[in-house]
């Protein structure tokens, strides 16, 4: 496969652009590769600034459920980005979009917009700690927040990847109100409650961790959750901004039956724009401003264009419930198929999966805890990576990560990407 324009473009890209990305795993470092420039995506492909086409199981790290650029959620979008794109007063289209996600979410009466999934973490910790009167957080080891300095602490995702899971530029002020447990071990948890007494203001989770791979939540473990934040006053926080839409139109909170007291979304309700949103219980979102005194802002916030694209996917999602099944079908389809090539191939891997969202891991399972996923082999996951490049699939550059699946893979996209999951599988092991 050539890739010479996309080199040409990387050399420039490094030139202006801290390691050339405006996002560290885009660089493919840990995969030992140069980044492919993407020039355009449709369906379940993207070309290449060479030409290449790719099966992308990328899909921009999780916001497209539908696939790229589908037409249906593309229809009359000129007309819309004519109107105006922003004004930084309200617009009916925000009211929509606050109503659709409070109506799909059990735990959401009010939801505030913000513009990326940090935001909204970050923004839903204040909002915690003013509503408790309390400091400290709890957090798990390996789950990934976005990149607010508090929730940088053994996270996952691409500060795990490249071996940077507590960020140096974080003052350690700044971090000594963060607890970190272990994702699966409610032991772990009430332990910091103990340990805490009176001070922890809440617990924040990934319902099903997406940024140590995929790892689900134990029987039980959510719910001991919400048993113990209650206990003990605390608030619990879901940060559905990877599963947020994509495990169900309910989201986890639905799927589990968990109700938490704020979530985080992201990803999915942008329909490809920059968008995030935090919102709960109405006791507590009436303390945001300027309802109340918590103060978060935003000048882009509620941007029409990213509203009009979100509202038109999570309409698509509320009134076509047969994606769910589509995608879960190709996920298991996906996850028997990778099962089979371990146990031909008798290589030390598994995969893990919750619903459409899939995992292969290069290690022995269980895969549970941040301990367990980090046994992987990260250098057999590069060159399985780089295999199934040069064969046309794009899985994600980084071992921790899971593979998104979309409405717009196709049953022979799914038989292909595992046909070359066994020819890249051999290669590497
Ligand atoms: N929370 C989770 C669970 C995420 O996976 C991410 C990003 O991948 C974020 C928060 C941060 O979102 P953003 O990258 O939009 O800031």
């Amino acid at each position: 496969m050539e890739h010479g324009r996309s080199k040409k473009i990387y050399e420039e890209a490094k030139k202006y652009i801290p390691g050339g990305v405006n996002s560290p795993v885009r660089a493919f470092k840990s995969v030992g590769l140069d980044p492919v420039f993407i020039e355009s995506g449709k369906g379940s492909r993207v070309l290449d600034a060479d030409g290449n086409s790719y099966i992308d199981f990328v899909c921009s790290w999780g916001p497209l459920i539908l696939g790229h650029s589908p037409e249906y959620i593309y229809d009359g979008i000129e007309e819309i980005i004519r109107k105006g794109t922003s004004f930084g007063l309200p617009t009916e289209t925000e009211v929509k979009m606050a109503r659709l996600i409070c109506e799909a979410l059990p735990g959401m009466d009010m939801v505030r917009m913000v513009n990326s999934g940090t935001e909204a973490t970050m923004s839903a910790l204040r909002l915690a700690r003013a509503y408790t009167g309390r400091d400290k957080i709890i957090k798990f080891e390996g789950c990934y927040h976005g990149h607010c300095d508090s929730l940088l602490v053994k996270a996952g995702s691409g500060a795990l990847t490249l071996g940077v899971p507590t960020t140096p530029g974080v003052p350690q002020d700044v971090i000594k109100d963060t607890i970190v447990c272990r994702y699966n071990d409610t032991s772990s948890v009430e332990a910091a409650f103990s340990e805490n007494a009176g001070g922890i203001a809440a617990v924040i989770v990934e319902p099903v961790a997406g940024n140590m791979g995929v790892v689900p939540p134990r029987e039980g473990f959510l719910e001991s959750l919400r048993e113990i934040t209650k206990r003990h006053g605390a608030i619990l926080i879901f940060d559905e901004v990877i599963t947020g839409f994509r495990l169900s139109y309910g989201s986890a909170q639905g799927l589990f039956k968990v109700e938490p007291d704020i979530t985080c979304l992201g990803k999915i309700i942008g329909g490809g724009l920059p968008v995030g949103a935090y919102g709960g219980k109405r006791e507590i979102m009436s303390m945001v401003s300027p309802l109340g005194s918590v103060y978060q802002a935003g000048t882009l916030s509620g941007n029409p264009l990213a509203m009009h694209m979100g509202m038109k996917t999570l309409e698509y999602l509320r009134d076509n419930p047969q994606v769910y099944g589509s995608i879960e079908d190709n996920a298991v389809r996906l996850e028997a198929g990778l099962n089979a090539i371990i146990d031909e191939l008798s290589i030390d891997a598994c995969v893990t999966r919750a619903k459409g969202m899939v995992c292969l891991f290069l290690g022995k399972g269980p895969m549970e805890s941040h301990d367990d996923v980090i046994r992987c082999d990260t250098a057999r996951y590069a060159s399985y990576f780089r295999e199934m490049l040069e064969r046309g699939v794009i899985i994600p550059p980084a071992q921790f990560e899971g593979w998104f699946l979309s409405y717009a893979h196709t049953r022979e996209d799914i038989e292909y990407a595992i046909k070359a999951s066994r020819e890249s599988l051999e290669i590497a092991f």
